[in-house]
């Protein structure tokens, strides 16, 4: 089969038994984008050297005999939103068109040290404020099975990436869905971890509180592999959490005998697509067939939760955004009379709309005289959805559900509408208020779409998420579908 579409561990057991190359599989990987970037835009940035100058590393470390890591020459990509040292970074804002970052973010070192080769920074919805990548201020990436319509967002280029060939695994970051939602409108598996499992260091925030960095990659088994690199305690991180960190791979066992998965049954309400429906159904019947215990069950309080998260993410976003004022570092704008009117040039003209809105929103919701009444109000409910999962969670192992109501929605459809664009994100973002970990696993097509099936965990129990994810893969074969392209 062609190079570009097999997983990290297949072309780990063909390196290390020497039948291919690591530049050569870079070269496949990089001849790939050549070929099918045009028609799909993953990429902001391309870094072919990097990867070239670290596929010949690895190649020389296996002549010397010497053993190598899992993803050690594995050609991976980065959502612009991490900052790589020397290579642009822009979080896909025109702000930062310029921004050429002094440091790594501890992923991207830890993915370094772990010899993977870095492809390209990949496109996303601006400060990831999206779940399309249209709010993109350079581009809209297409989605593979269909380029008329979107990726999903807003780590649309990462999961677009992976899909198409154009990388074999990719970092995201998801605040309300944002990794798990491209997963899920791509056909490719896709892991937010629990807060505080994965340094956030130089990742560009959007809100602080909700934001992680996870893994895309094409099988559960790539994805407890990237999950093995990037996890664990970072001291420049202080919500990064001091908790015992699993080889991830011990999870990955045919086996879901006895397991209890609860169905919030306001997750199979109204809105959703009878046909995405039906393959999620389809899913819990699998699930039930292989061995698990299926049944519907309640979080009462999710329709509170996308007012929550929509006043929540822009308040902490207002706060993050402050520091964008052509002082430090990004675009300035030329004309100004004064310091005042330079940050305000600068702001009005770097920024896109999506990203004005959700300023204005969140400085508005954290004003005096207000803060009590929305922003307050917000964490207190907040409070009330991460206790609906605690309370599911005394019952049941993991829960199941719809990662998005519909699959992949046309480039267009909802560009002119933010409400509707917000409810793309119903079934993902409680999981972020919660802080808990959440997989998106392909579980079948509707209308020739990817769906993806979303299992929800306690906190830092990815291990119970990993076991059925990968279970059910290796009784389903839709991670081995690919787009034609
Ligand atoms: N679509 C959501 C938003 O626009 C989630 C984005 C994300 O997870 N980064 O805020």
């Amino acid at each position: 089969m062609r190079l570009f579409l097999r997983t990290a561990h297949e072309l780990h057991d063909l390196l290390i038994k020497k039948e291919i190359s690591a530049e050569e599989l870079n070269k496949a990987v990089l001849d790939r984008v050549e070929s099918v970037e045009d028609k799909i835009g993953a990429y902001i940035t391309r870094t072919r050297e990097n990867a070239l100058d670290q596929a010949r590393a690895v190649d020389q470390q296996i002549k010397n005999g010497e053993k190598i890591s899992p993803l050690s020459g594995i050609p991976v990509a980065i959502k612009d939103n991490m900052c790589t040292y020397g290579v642009k970074t822009t979080a896909g804002s025109k702000i930062l068109s310029n921004f050429i970052p002094p440091y790594s973010a501890t992923v991207v070192k830890k993915l370094d040290a772990a010899g993977a080769a870095l492809v390209g920074k990949t496109n996303l919805d601006e400060f990831a404020m999206g779940s399309s990548t249209e709010n993109s201020g350079f581009f809209t990436t297409k989605n593979p099975w269909d380029t008329g319509r979107v990726p999903g967002g807003s780590s649309g280029g990462s999961a677009a990436a992976v899909a198409a060939g154009e990388a074999v695994c990719s970092l995201g970051s998801d605040t309300g869905g944002s990794i798990r939602l491209p997963a899920s409108f791509c056909g490719v598996v896709g892991m937010k971890p629990t807060y505080g499992a994965v340094s956030r260091y130089g990742l560009i925030a959007y809100a602080s509180s909700l934001d992680q960095i996870g893994p895309f990659a094409r099988d559960v088994t790539d994805c407890a592999l990237m999950l093995n690199a990037i996890c664990g305690h970072d001291p420049l991180d202080s919500t990064s959490a001091k908790y015992p960190v699993a080889d991830y791979s011990g999870f990955l066992k045919d086996n879901v005998r006895g397991l209890k998965m609860g169905v919030p049954e306001e997750y199979m309400a109204e809105g959703i697509d009878p046909e995405v429906q039906s393959v999620i159904l389809k899913a819990m019947e699998k699930m039930e067939s292989l061995g698990a215990v299926v049944e519907y069950t309640s979080l009462p309080h999710t329709e509170y939760a996308l007012p929550t998260y929509y006043l929540i993410a822009p308040a902490e976003a207002s706060s993050n955004l402050a520091r964008y004022d052509g002082v430090r570092y990004g675009i300035r704008a030329k004309e100004a009379e004064d310091v005042i009117d330079m940050f305000m040039n600068t702001r009005s003209l770097g920024f896109g709309n999506e990203v004005k809105r959700r300023i204005m929103l969140g400085t508005y919701a954290l004003s005096a005289g207000y803060y009590d009444a929305y922003y307050l109000k917000a964490l207190k409910v907040r409070t009330l959805i991460k206790e609906d999962f605690d309370r599911a969670f005394e019952k049941y192992d993991l829960l199941l559900s719809p990662v998005s109501p519909t699959t992949a929605f046309h480039i267009g459809e909802k560009t002119d509408d933010p409400l509707q664009m917000y409810l793309s994100d119903i079934c993902t973002i409680s999981v972020n208020l919660a802080g808990i970990p959440g997989i998106s696993i392909p579980c079948g097509f509707a209308g020739g779409m990817p769906v993806g099936l979303q299992l929800m965990g306690k906190h830092f129990d990815e291990g119970t998420l990993l076991r059925p994810a990968y279970s059910f893969e290796q009784n389903t074969d839709y991670h081995k579908q690919f787009p034609e392209l």
